[in-house]
Order: structure tokens, then sequence, then C-alpha cells
């Protein structure tokens, strides 16, 4: 019927501009390596931001001793402690916490929730067991990782450029992060120095580097996308600070905001994007990370369901609010193996009020999926090549990009097309010296372990 040619029309339009021949994937690729320079030889040189974490030294997996770390990032933050042991031992013993922040105090005084958390850290601190050991005379270190914007001024300051993620305190904005973690701790009585502050994908490039020595770059593909990596101290144009002795600092590249004429955009990604917090801005994550992909599906159904009558005459309601379909939902749909797609018949019922699809209209759902998510894995795997070629690893043996984030660990297909595009990329004996792993929590670990190499008594 006309119905199901308008249905392969739309289709067949959304994989032409989705599309991401390993051609166009070099052009992303290279651009991404281009807009690296940039950023690196000047303040707002690119998109690409390409901050300065002033982490020079990352662990070697020689620390020893006894570490806190503090994870705030969301709606819960987590307090961890970990013994470690040396080169042969590692990691002794660890332990954490979770804590979930109470919403008034996400939008009430800047002291309030500093308070709140000192006060759930000189508990945990107050917990501390037998198995973990503070030599005499020595001040406990903590490393804390702050997943909002930040602009360090040295490892272990930086100053709020704005909350996110729903927290909103005016007087916090332009003060010194760790300046307001430090004086709650104080007024909690609690003797602890915050030796780093860091972001997330720094943390995890810092736990991938503790367990293997050749990881080099760290991405996290979760709710949002970001990357960081090595370079050299003297590739840093816009580093006017004396070199530090490693010869290395991290780069934290804020790549969610990467943008290039070379991406495939859609209407239904320009449409997104309007309709955003934050438009035109971090367009790579829009294409990529876990927000979007079920909201970009959900686009597509829609138009779908208005133009081409995909779930019968009427166009389904829920179809309509904006984020009803998240990534796990499209990921479970995507997965389905079962002869009638009975994940996605359900799915598509309990979510959006469909009552029954035909198998025809299962099928095109979970084309959709296949689409979506291969073009977003395409694009993180150019991101990854992009980043490689910027660091110029070709005459060495073996190179690591530890991974995190719950879209590529449960995300299976989009984590195997992500590593089967890399080796189309680079050709089979390029790849076969990279390795793409999943680090978990490297994060947390590794807010501990940096102020562990940048403890005060090393
Ligand atoms: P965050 O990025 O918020 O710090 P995570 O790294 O745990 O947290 O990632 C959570 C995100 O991962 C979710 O927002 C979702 O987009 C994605 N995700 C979680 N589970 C799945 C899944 N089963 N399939 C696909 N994506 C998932
Ligand atoms: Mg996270």
């Amino acid at each position: 019927s006309s119905r199901w040619a308008r249905v392969a029309a739309l289709l067949k339009e959304l994989e032409e501009r989705c599309a991401t021949p390993v051609g166009k994937l070099r052009q992303v690729a290279d651009a991404m390596a281009v807009e690296m320079h940039a950023g690196l030889a000047s303040e707002g040189g690119s998109k690409l931001k390409m901050l300065i974490s002033y982490v020079n030294n990352l662990p070697t997996g020689e620390e020893t001793g006894l570490f806190y770390a503090l994870d705030l990032g969301g709606t819960n933050f987590r307090v961890l402690r970990v013994q470690l042991g040396g080169k042969e031992r590692r990691v002794l013993k660890q332990e954490f916490e979770e804590v979930s922040i109470p919403p008034l105090l996400m939008v009430g005084g800047s002291d309030e929730l500093f308070d709140f958390i000192a006060s759930a850290l000189a508990k945990f601190v107050a917990s501390e067991g037998e198995d973990f050991h503070l030599p005499v005379g020595r001040q406990r270190e903590i490393g804390f990782t702050f997943s909002f914007p930040v602009r360090q001024t040295s490892i272990a300051s930086g100053t709020l450029i704005k909350w996110t993620k729903g927290f909103n305190i005016d007087e916090t904005v332009g003060e010194d992060v760790v300046a307001e973690l430090t004086r709650a701790i104080e007024r909690q009585g609690l003797d602890m120095r915050v030796s780093a502050l860091i972001n997330d994908t720094v943390g995890t490039l810092a736990g991938g580097r503790y367990h293997d020595n050749d990881v080099v770059a760290a991405v996290i593909l979760g709710t949002g996308t970001n990357a960081a990596y090595v370079e050299r101290a003297h590739a840093i144009p816009k580093w006017h600070g004396l070199l530090p002795k490693s010869g290395e600092m991290v780069i934290n590249m804020e790549w969610g905001n990467f943008r290039s004429s070379h991406l495939p955009l859609t209407d239904y990604d320009q449409a997104l994007d309007n309709d955003s917090l934050n438009p035109s801005e971090q367009i790579f994550e829009k294409l990529i990370s876990g927000m979007y992909l079920g909201e970009i599906l959900r686009r597509v159904l829609l138009r779908l369901a208005k133009e081409a009558s995909l779930f019968g005459e009427n166009v389904p309601p829920k179809l309509e609010i904006p984020f009803m379909l998240r990534t796990p939902v499209m990921s479970a749909m995507h997965h389905d193996t079962s002869p009638d797609l009975k994940v996605v018949g359900a799915k598509l019922k309990d979510l959006l009020g469909i009552p029954s699809t035909s198998l025809k209209a299962r099928k095109v759902v979970v084309q959709i999926c296949d689409t979506v998510a291969r073009r977003g894995a395409r694009l993180a795997a150019a991101g990854v090549a992009g980043i490689l070629k910027k660091v110029g690893r070709e005459s060495v043996a073996r190179t690591v990009v530890a991974m995190d984030g719950g879209l590529y660990e449960h995300y299976t297909i989009f984590r195997e097309c992500l590593q089967a595009t890399f080796e189309e990329m680079l050709g089979a004996e390029a790849a076969a010296s990279v390795v793409i792993k999943l680090a978990n929590d490297g994060s947390g670990i590794g807010a501990a372990l940096l102020a562990a190499s940048h403890s005060q008594y090393r």
C-alpha cells in the first residue's frame, strides 16, 4: 500500500542522511585532530575547550597508603577510600558509600550543600576500619571529582563556571569549589586535605593508567560523552606555566562540544538541537550519547506515525512527549532476537501505549534503532581515531583507550559497532596494536589515585 511505500521512502531518506562511509569517518577524525590542535593553541581557539587539567603525574602503580575520593556529579554523590599497596599488591582494600542529595540542597545555599557533603564524608571517615592505615602524623588526603564546568587554576583549585544537571546555587558560581569543600571539612572538625580536583573523564584516565601503563586516553559514553588524553606538555602552546617534570599534561577535551561540517546531521538532529536546553552546543554529544539516542529514535518514529501512519490511523499521544523513549529502552528493542520481536511489541505497548503493532512495524522500529545507534557508534570510533592521530603513536607497540559509561557498558551492539568501525578505519594491522577496553568505574577510584600521585608527601 502507499502507507508502506511512504514508510520505506522515509527510512531510505534517514539512512542516506545518517550514512557514515569510512571516507566520511576519516574526515571526521581529521577534523577532530585539527580542532584539538586549535584548542591547544589558544584559549577559545576551537569549539573543543581542550582544558588543562593540571594532572601531570598519572598514577604508576607504585603509590602506597590510604586515600579518599569524593565524586559529585549528579543527584548522588559517592565517598570512597582505598588502601594502596604499591607495585605488587595494588589495591589492598576499597570501600565506598553512596548518598543521595536532598533536592532542596541542590537549589539552596552553598554552605548548606557543602556542609551536607562534608558531614557525610566525616561520618564515612569515622567508620574507617582496621584494614586502613594512616601513618602517624599524616593528614588524610582526598581527590575530588566534580563533574560540572570548572575553570581550573591548579591541581587543587578551580572556579565553578556554572551549575548543570539540576543544581542551581548562585553563590557558588565564580567561587573556588575546593575552598568551599575545604571550609566545610573544617567546619566538621575533620583534618583532611583536598589534593586533587578532577573531571570524571580525567579520573577514568587515571584509573585506567593505574592498571595498564599503555593507557593514553579515556572516553566516557554515558548520559553525556567526553574524552581526556595525555598530551606532551611542550605541544600545548596556550600553556605558559613551567613544563612539568613528567613532560606530560592530561587534557580534558570536552569533546561533546565538537562539531564539523562532516558530521551527518539530519532534520531530526536539527530539531532536537533547537528544542534542547543548549541549542547549537554539544552537537557531537547529541549524535552519540545516551541522553539523546532514544530521543532521536522517538522523533523519527513520530514523523513516521504522522506522515506514514506507522502505528495506524492515530498518532500515539505519548510519542509526542520529549524524552519519552530512553536509550536503555531503545537498546532493549534493538537487541530483541525473538522471531516476532515481542520485546519491541511490549515496549511500544507499555511505554507508548500502542496496544498492538504488526511485525512489519516492529521491524521498522528495529531498523531505525540500528541506523541511529550505528551512526553514533561509528562517529565515536572516528573521534577515538582522531585522538590517536593527534597523539601519533604509530610506532608504539601497544596503545590502550579506557572506556567508561553506561552506554558503552550496556549497549552491546553500540560497543561492538564502535570496535568494528575502529578496525575498519585503521586497518586490521594498525588496529591490532590498539586496545579499546572497559575501565569500569575508573572515575571513582581514579580520584583517590590522583590524590595519591599528587600527594603532599610524595
Ligand atoms: P552518567 O553518564 O550519568 O554518569 P552512566 O555512565 O552510568 O552515568 O551512564 C548512564 C547512561 O547510560 C544512561 O543515561 C543511559 O543513557 C545509558 N544506559 C544505561 N543503561 C543502558 C542500556 N542498558 N542500554 C543503553 N544505554 C544505557
Ligand atoms: Mg558518570
